[in-house]
């Protein structure tokens, strides 16, 4: 972030763009789809699914939370009828509930949307099964995954499991600072995009405006539509490039699981519970834990602030006041920053009275 202000269509910056959205593809392990890197935070993501939607399109949204309640309020803003096939907290929609729900609707979803790890229950969605039905069942509906709290610490194959739309942000698990929304586009999709029967009711979210400027760069030629966050680019880059350098794609996903899945013993060692029913269900890039009784998120988040550890309270609007989440990705887990959090919970913990 530290470069100077540098033009748009600086020799040295068009380079750096291109390569940002080439290493975007090798990150999410695909040959052919069309990356996407816009100004703006993860949400700016959903909205771009308007390129996607016509008025009275079917959606089914598979909701693990929160962020699917909000994906599918952003959808029907776009004239989308979106339809809920909802779990309880700490749980996921299973292949049956969704063979069932594609069944029985009455035209062919054109989206089924999957938030990834919805970042309220820390509940993990198994895409590759999901995306296995969807391809079986209903082979015109466009698989959507809102990755933003899963690219660069979840395992995603976008070309072998079929994936259309894999969206995300600069700021969670490729570890940048805010301010980029990223979408990776397959050819399926682009195809449905240039099929529209009607006009695409956004001006900067339209793919139109964007596509030609990602392949202008990518071919090393600047470009202009709206003035691209430079500065946020060469952090992406920089992202990227460590992510790419520090091992394989295989070795950072069995990172986070193996640093997960031990913080996670650790945290029932402790003899808290956690609102993802199992391992299998939870998130490898965060844990989501009840709190004990008695204890509250503000005298936790400040007990641990003290010893340096910040971590988030409960974002799931029924259960809020409940449980407390903590993020351990990119970073967090190649620097081993996760023994740091536990002996500050640990303390902190016992300092407010817990005994367990
Ligand atoms: C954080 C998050 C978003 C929203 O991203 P912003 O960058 O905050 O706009 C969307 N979906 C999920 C799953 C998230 O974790």
């Amino acid at each position: 972030m530290s470069t100077p202000a540098t033009s748009h269509v600086d020799p040295n910056f068009i380079p750096i763009f291109g390569e940002s959205l080439e290493m975007l593809r090798k990150v999410l392990l695909t040959e052919k789809a069309q990356p996407l890197i816009v100004s703006g935070s993860g949400t700016l993501g959903w909205d771009m699914m308007c390129n996607l939607i016509e008025p009275g399109d079917n959606v089914l949204v598979l909701n693990t939370g929160y962020f699917g309640d909000k994906f599918g309020e952003c959808l029907e803003v776009y004239g989308a009828n979106v339809t809920h096939l909802r779990a309880p907290i700490g749980s996921r929609p299973d292949r049956g509930a969704v063979r069932e729900a594609l069944a029985s609707a009455t035209k062919p979803y054109k989206l089924v949307v999957i938030t990834h790890v919805d970042t309220s229950t820390g509940v993990l969605s198994n895409v590759r099964s999901i995306a296995e039905v969807v391809h079986e069942k209903s082979p015109s509906t466009l698989v959507v995954v809102d990755g933003v709290c899963s690219v660069g610490s979840e395992e995603i194959r976008f070309d072998q499991w079929g994936l259309d739309i894999v969206l995300t942000a600069s700021q969670k698990a490729l570890g940048c600072p805010p301010g980029l929304a990223i979408l990776m586009v397959s050819q399926k999709a682009l195809g449905v995009f240039n099929n529209r029967k009607t006009n695409v009711p956004s001006y900067y979210a339209s793919w139109a405006k964007w596509l030609p400027i990602m392949q202008a760069y990518e071919s090393r030629k600047g470009s202009y539509f709206a003035t691209p966050a430079v500065q946020l680019i060469y952090a992406l880059h920089t992202s990227l490039r460590q992510i790419l350098t520090s091992g394989t794609m295989e070795q950072r996903f069995a990172a986070h699981l193996g640093a997960s899945r031990g913080f996670k013993q650790k945290i029932r060692d402790l003899g808290l519970r956690q609102l993802p029913e199992s391992d299998e269900f939870a998130a490898n890039g965060m844990t989501a834990i009840w709190l004990p009784e008695g204890i509250s998120v503000p005298d936790l988040l400040a007990a641990l602030a003290k010893r340096g550890v910040q971590i988030a309270g409960g974002l799931h609007v029924d259960v809020a006041t409940k449980y407390f989440r903590i993020g351990h990705m990119g970073i967090s887990v190649t620097r081993k920053h996760l023994d740091v959090v536990y002996d500050a919970l640990s303390a902190g913990l016992t300092e407010l009275g817990y005994k367990h």
